[in-house]
């Protein structure tokens, strides 16, 4: 495909390389995904307003480390290329008065130091933010080994950044990233940071149990502000140490994120939500498992529910929660008020009581929840 803007060739060839090999980053959110038929390294994240293209890359793939999941791991024989910090910038410029982009993503594989390459990752974004006065959305990932100074800095230039922790224990992140360290240099970084951050986990590639993530995700979110976790399915990449070991499950990704927003979002512990094995319900979401397995706690008064009583609720979220408690507060609980309000009767109904009586009286519904 011809570029769409003016890029000499040596410049196609690193956005070609480091804007795909983001793409491999297990450091990306999986809600963000390729624009076809774009530039390399175009990628739309959503936001509140809809999608938003982004220039994600990777300031360089040239990695010292050894993670054995990774496709730019020391262990494998690569093409490397690296930007300098001016190009970048000047490309970045270049898509964003186009309108191709609205936002950087930029995460790096780690040469060195990893303060030498951080601090030249900060470098882009503040020739960005001062002398260009980009006040756009810019996310820094945060490289392990990363000094608390430099990286607070990083937090200071950055709309959003995040600090990878790839796995839930210290033993599983040393069997599949042998180099990396929670205790010697990651969880010391969440502990530097004073804004929120995003994190990621590697999964069904360490043997680790859902209920280790979910409970890192726990203390991550109760204790040092995490603001999401994104999960990554293990994909096998060819010339790595674990080239032959089977992909991570899909739908286990999926289990996770909606696990995580429970726990994150609607005050489930995580061990309420696993089996006895520690892991998600395969073949239903985490919510309609637990409901479904505690009957005994439903239906719930609405006159007396509390919000974590009212989140439990099948078809309640935080934001109908609350609503249900401000109809309440203003004596304004009706069927029609709470149908107005947002509230599918129709699922949640059987789950609920109005002044001791059913709020919806749907036998078959009853009989069939086991409710009657
Ligand atoms: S630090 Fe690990 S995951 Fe990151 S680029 Fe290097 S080898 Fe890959």
């Amino acid at each position: 495909m011809a570029p769409l803007v003016s890029i000499g060739p040596s410049l196609w060839d690193k956005l070609e390389a480091l804007g795909m090999a983001s793409s491999y980053d297990v450091c990306a959110p999986p809600s963000m995904e390729r624009l076809k038929g774009s530039l390399p390294g175009i990628y739309y994240a959503w936001s509140s307003g809809g999608r938003v293209p982004l220039l994600k890359v990777l300031f360089t793939n040239r990695c010292a480390r050894d993670c054995k999941y990774c496709a730019f791991s020391a262990l494998v024989d690569v093409p490397r290329y690296t930007f300098e910090v001016e190009e970048l910038v000047e490309t970045f410029l270049s898509l964003y008065r186009q309108g191709l982009v609205r936002g950087l993503f930029l995460s790096s594989a780690i040469p060195q130091c990893p303060d030498d390459t951080m601090e030249k990752m900060v470098g882009v974004v503040q020739r960005l933010r001062v002398r260009e006065r980009f006040r756009g959305y810019i996310h820094l990932k945060i490289l392990p080994g990363t000094s608390s100074e430099l990286a607070m800095k990083a937090a200071r230039v950055a709309t959003r950044v995040s600090v990878n922790l790839e796995a839930p224990r210290e033993s599983i992140l040393r069997a599949i990233a042998p180099s990396k360290s929670l205790k010697g240099e990651i969880l010391p970084l969440v502990g530097a940071l004073k804004k929120g951050f995003t994190t990621q986990f590697v999964v069904g590639v360490g043997g680790e149990k859902d209920l280790h993530i979910l409970r890192a995700v726990e203390v991550l979110n109760r204790s040092y502000g995490l603001k999401r976790a994104y999960f990554q399915a293990f994909k096998p990449v060819a010339g790595t140490p674990l080239e032959n070991h089977p992909p991570g499950s899909r739908e286990r990704q999926l289990r996770l994120y909606q696990g995580e927003f429970l726990v994150r979002c609607y005050g489930f512990t995580p061990q309420e939500l696993v089996d006895p094995q520690g892991n998600l319900p395969r073949g239903t979401d985490p919510k309609s498992h637990w409901v479904l397995t505690h009957l005994h706690h439903f239906p719930v008064e609405l006159e007396k529910a509390t919000y974590h009583q009212l989140l439990r609720v099948p078809g309640i979220g935080p934001r109908l929660a609350r609503r249900v408690l401000a109809l309440r507060a203003r004596g304004e609980l009706s069927l029609l008020h709470l149908e107005k309000a947002g509230i599918n009767l129709r699922k949640s109904g059987p789950f609920l009581l109005m002044k001791g009586r059913k709020v919806v009286k749907d036998p078959y519904n009853q009989r069939r929840l086991g409710l009657e």
